[in-house]
């Protein structure tokens, strides 16, 4: 509240030295190095998401986007930072489905999903894809689902924590063959995919920007993408439908916002810079090798943004609800 009420009388200072126009710090910005906090370790498939579009939009706005990781408690952690951050541009959020998960999966949740943030824009959808520690038995999805099943008590399942996409994926596949697995939860799946390849966790469900590599190399066995479709960057791969897995096909959106209270102009000129870099074709190029690629540029704007937080709220709420998990 302080802060708002600091922000306005700037503004309205402003306004009447000079008489008309827009606050100084909306007009000139940006002025100084802006930073994105990353929800999750570095490192992961956000991380590598948020440093592509970061640098891309530091040229267009002409200062440096510094990305600050901030994991834990699966992405809700960097989201409250933000919430509670100047409302002012320089502290940004760059979050995933899990933005509208948690306002499920958390009893208490110490920001609003829907009101604490001032959306800039979509980022891209990232499918997800099974992998497991290259020497895992199983061999194919159906082999899979058979050897968790009868190895339900020592089988270890890797995740980012209650809210993150690798938490999101492993309730759903967990659901769907109606077997609870352990979970080990980490701060971001970077750490987890160390430990998975350094077969510390037996199996993860995680973007395809954190296991594109590690499935060509042949580091990690991959049982299938939740896609309706196969990937162009991963050809071989079979869709976990094909595999027999029926359920959710889902991708995970990412979005890029700022704290609520801040200026529309700036939101607007960051929405210009986030556009500019999804048609970066440096970025387009690293996305398509990592299997996504950058939202069409009108949904790279406030309104589609605001709108897919508020749809995917009501779209997972109820399934959650049924899977019965909830932190506080
Ligand atoms: N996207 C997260 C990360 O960057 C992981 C997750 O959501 O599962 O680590």
């Amino acid at each position: 509240m302080f802060k708002r009420l600091l922000a306005s009388l700037a503004g309205a200072a402003f306004i009447g030295a000079v008489g008309a126009g827009l606050p100084a710090q909306a007009q000139d910005y940006p002025t100084g190095p802006i930073t994105v906090v990353v929800p999750f370790s570095a490192g992961g498939p956000t991380d590598t998401v948020t440093r592509l579009v970061a640098e891309s939009m530091s040229k267009s706005l002409g200062q440096q986007v510094i990305v600050e990781n901030v994991g834990g408690a699966g992405g809700t952690l960097g989201a409250a930072r933000v919430a509670k951050a100047e409302p002012d541009g320089y502290t940004l959020l760059l979050h995933h489905i899990g933005m509208a998960t948690s306002a499920t999966l958390y009893r208490k949740l110490p920001y609003d999903p829907k009101a604490a943030f001032a959306p800039i824009g979509l980022v891209t959808e990232v499918p997800m894809v099974l992998v497991a520690r290259k020497d895992f038995p199983p061999n194919n999805l159906q082999e899979l689902i058979t050897y968790v099943k009868e190895h339900k008590d020592e089988v270890t399942y890797a995740n980012a924590g209650i809210g993150a996409a690798s938490h999101l994926c492993g309730m759903l596949f967990m659901q769907a063959i109606e077997t609870p697995l352990t979970t080990v939860p980490y701060k971001g799946t970077g750490p987890a995919m160390t430990d998975l390849l350094g077969g510390q966790v037996d199996f993860l469900c995680d973007q395809t920007t954190n296991t594109t590599n590690q499935i060509k190399a042949g580091e990690v066995k991959a049982y299938g993408v939740f896609a309706d479709q196969r990937l162009a960057n991963l050809p071989d791969l079979p869709t976990v439908k094909e595999g027999g897995l029926e359920g959710q096909s889902f991708a995970i959106w990412h979005g890029l916002y700022a704290p609520a209270g801040t200026p529309e102009p700036i939101v607007n000129k960051l929405s210009e810079a986030l556009k500019a870099a999804l048609a970066d074709q440096t970025v387009i190029d690293r996305f398509a090798e990592l299997g996504t690629a950058p939202v069409p540029a009108d949904q790279a704007t406030p309104a589609a943004l605001q709108q897919k937080v508020t749809s995917e709220i009501d779209r997972w709420k109820p399934v959650i609800e049924a899977a019965g998990e909830y932190a506080d």
